[in-house]
Protein backbone atom coordinates (compact mmCIF):
# COMPACT_ATOMS: atom_id res chain seq x y z
CA UNK A 1 0.00 0.00 0.00
CA UNK A 2 1.00 3.55 -1.08
CA UNK A 3 2.74 5.59 2.29
CA UNK A 4 0.09 7.78 3.24
CA UNK A 5 2.67 10.43 4.41
CA UNK A 6 4.60 11.01 1.94
CA UNK A 7 2.11 10.31 -0.68
CA UNK A 8 4.15 7.44 -2.40
CA UNK A 9 7.13 9.68 -3.42
CA UNK A 10 9.37 7.55 -1.25
CA UNK A 11 11.15 10.14 0.70
CA UNK A 12 14.00 9.30 2.35
CA UNK A 13 13.21 10.97 5.37
CA UNK A 14 9.69 9.96 5.58
CA UNK A 15 9.63 8.35 8.91
CA UNK A 16 6.54 6.37 7.79
CA UNK A 17 8.21 4.15 4.84
CA UNK A 18 11.94 4.73 5.39
CA UNK A 19 12.48 5.82 1.79
CA UNK A 20 10.44 2.56 0.39
CA UNK A 21 7.44 4.51 -0.61
CA UNK A 22 5.63 1.82 0.13
CA UNK A 23 4.27 1.67 3.90
CA UNK A 24 4.18 -2.46 4.41
CA UNK A 25 4.69 -2.16 8.27
CA UNK A 26 8.73 -1.12 7.78
CA UNK A 27 9.26 1.78 9.73
CA UNK A 28 12.08 4.08 10.94
CA UNK A 29 13.61 3.01 14.51
CA UNK A 30 12.87 5.57 16.72
CA UNK A 31 15.25 3.96 19.36
CA UNK A 32 18.06 5.36 17.53
CA UNK A 33 16.31 7.73 15.25
CA UNK A 34 16.91 5.96 11.84
CA UNK A 35 20.86 6.38 12.28
CA UNK A 36 21.20 2.30 12.38
CA UNK A 37 23.42 2.31 15.18
CA UNK A 38 24.79 -0.92 15.52
CA UNK A 39 24.20 -0.95 19.12
CA UNK A 40 20.96 -0.37 19.06
CA UNK A 41 19.16 -3.32 19.99
CA UNK A 42 15.96 -2.28 18.31
CA UNK A 43 16.33 -2.65 14.88
CA UNK A 44 19.69 -4.16 14.90
CA UNK A 45 21.81 -1.87 12.94
CA UNK A 46 19.33 -1.34 10.14
CA UNK A 47 17.58 1.49 11.04
CA UNK A 48 14.39 0.52 10.51
CA UNK A 49 12.14 -1.64 12.48
CA UNK A 50 9.43 -4.19 10.98
CA UNK A 51 6.36 -3.87 12.57
CA UNK A 52 5.64 -7.58 12.50
CA UNK A 53 8.56 -8.10 14.56
CA UNK A 54 7.81 -5.79 17.25
CA UNK A 55 4.24 -7.87 18.13
CA UNK A 56 5.95 -11.05 18.94
CA UNK A 57 7.41 -13.64 17.03
CA UNK A 58 5.35 -16.09 16.68
CA UNK A 59 5.36 -16.48 13.49
CA UNK A 60 9.11 -17.17 11.67
ZN1 LIG B 1 6.63 7.60 3.17
ZN1 LIG C 1 17.66 1.47 15.90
Amino acid sequence: MKCKSCDGEALVRCSSCSGEGIDYGIHKCETCAGEGQLACLECEGTGKVSLFKKFGSKTS
